[in-house]
């Protein structure tokens, strides 16, 4: 198996499973509990919080852990409107977040505050003119990602950080695209909140934190015991917090190693499918986006087919959003960006990762200019612009 699918999940790395495992049996103690075995499993976690931190570049108390990205999405939007004093009505997003964002904000709608889900240009990029204009004398909470899990680009969260701090509106970021890939400095940028998922950086699923800067209220959105300071209820994730401990630790020694690497293989791969197929293109090929994401859009040929058929032959993909697969809706976030629904639904997503090789590159090379020939002979979309 060809494995190009990494903006979905990563698999663990053998060095975070080797530390998660004694958590299971061994060590099984609560971390609340108050005797010495259970305190054992306490400084565990808090050596992870410590490593978190360290990526971040924040203090231990500004990390929360929750289950996962979404629930950390929920936690930092909710919690801090629930918590603000600053009773304003009114909160921006942009229109191409992951749905863990845009469906918390639908909900919000529905609850009574005012939505602008803000448009992006042909790039898939916010500007920040069209921010400023959004914003209100009752705006309380500006959400817009660091980076997109479909095409890779990234937003300007330092410029939109600053005008927001200028004007004293909260700034969240779903980080989740950006942690352990690229470098993140919560000491010097313009954020409150961030949210991450350790399933995306090579820790295990049901795992991930809010970074909620010190001085920010954040009212618990899973209400119980007095765990997180409060600020997320329930026994916590053992192994799974400290295996994604472990991986903020790697990421933190190895972030840089492995940019270069695999940033020249999904250049070689746009390069190579640029040259063999006719009529394609890549999504944001010259804006700045994540060295490991390629996007790219096949006139004629359905997303889904080209995957199913790349899966026939080893190599896993995704077409848009995995969240929409299954469903016939294209890609919200194409269709942000301007793109018509016949090209948004030929997309295909190539997201590399640390396991990949040139060897894996060559033969998606090989294997994916055939795919694309095949289904395009049968395809009524080729037959209809011919006629
Ligand atoms: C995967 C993802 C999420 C959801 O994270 P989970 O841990 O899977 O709940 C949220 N936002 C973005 C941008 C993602 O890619």
């Amino acid at each position: 198996m060809i494995y190009l699918d990494h903006n979905a999940t990563t698999p663990a790395d053998p060095r975070v499973v080797k530390k998660m495992l004694p958590y299971f049996s061994e060590k099984y103690g609560n971390p609340s509990s108050v005797h010495s075995f259970g305190q054992e499993a306490r400084a565990a976690i808090e050596e992870a919080r410590h490593h978190i931190a360290t990526l971040m570049h924040c203090h231990e108390k500004e990390i929360i852990f929750t289950s996962g990205g979404t629930e950390a999405n929920n936690l930092a939007i909710r919690g801090t409107l629930e918590a603000t004093k600053k009773k304003g009505r009114h909160l921006v997003t942009s229109s191409i977040e992951h749905h863990a964002v845009l469906n918390v904000f639908k909900r919000l709608e529905k609850e009574g505050y005012e939505v602008t889900f803000l448009p992006v240009n042909s790039d898939g990029r916010i500007e920040i003119q069209t921010l400023a204009e959004a914003l209100r004398p009752d705006t309380v909470l500006v959400s817009v990602m660091t980076a997109n899990n479909e095409s890779g680009v990234m937003e300007p969260i330092e410029e939109i950080g600053f005008l927001l701090h200028e004007r004293g509106i909260l700034f969240h970021t779903d980080a989740v695209q950006a942690v352990g890939k690229i470098p993140l400095d919560c000491s010097s940028l313009p954020i409150d909140l961030l949210s991450a998922s350790a399933h995306k950086f090579g820790g295990p699923k049901g795992a991930g934190f809010v970074y909620c800067r010190k001085n920010i209220r954040i009212n618990p959105q899973i209400v119980g015991g007095h765990h997180e300071k409060g600020r997320r209820a329930g026994t916590e994730n053992v192994p799974c917090i400290i295996g994604m401990g472990k991986a903020a630790e790697i990421a933190h020694q190895e972030i840089n190693k492995e940019v270069f690497r695999i940033g020249a293989l999904r250049d070689k791969l746009e390069e190579g499918i640029l040259k063999s197929i006719p009529e394609v293109r890549i999504v944001s090929k010259n804006v700045l986006r994540l060295y490991n994401t390629s996007l790219v859009l096949v006139k004629y040929v359905e997303g889904e087919a080209m995957l199913l058929n790349l899966d026939f032959e080893g190599i896993e993909v995704s077409s848009g959003s995995a969240c929409t697969s299954g469903s016939l809706e294209p890609s919200h976030v194409l269709l942000a960006c301007g793109y018509p629904h016949e090209d948004a639904h030929g997309s295909i997503r190539f997201s590399l990762g640390k396991t990949n090789t040139e060897e894996e590159i060559n033969t998606v090379l090989e294997v994916f200019p055939r795919v694309v020939e095949k289904l395009r002979k049968m395809s009524p979309f080729k037959a209809q612009s011919l006629t």
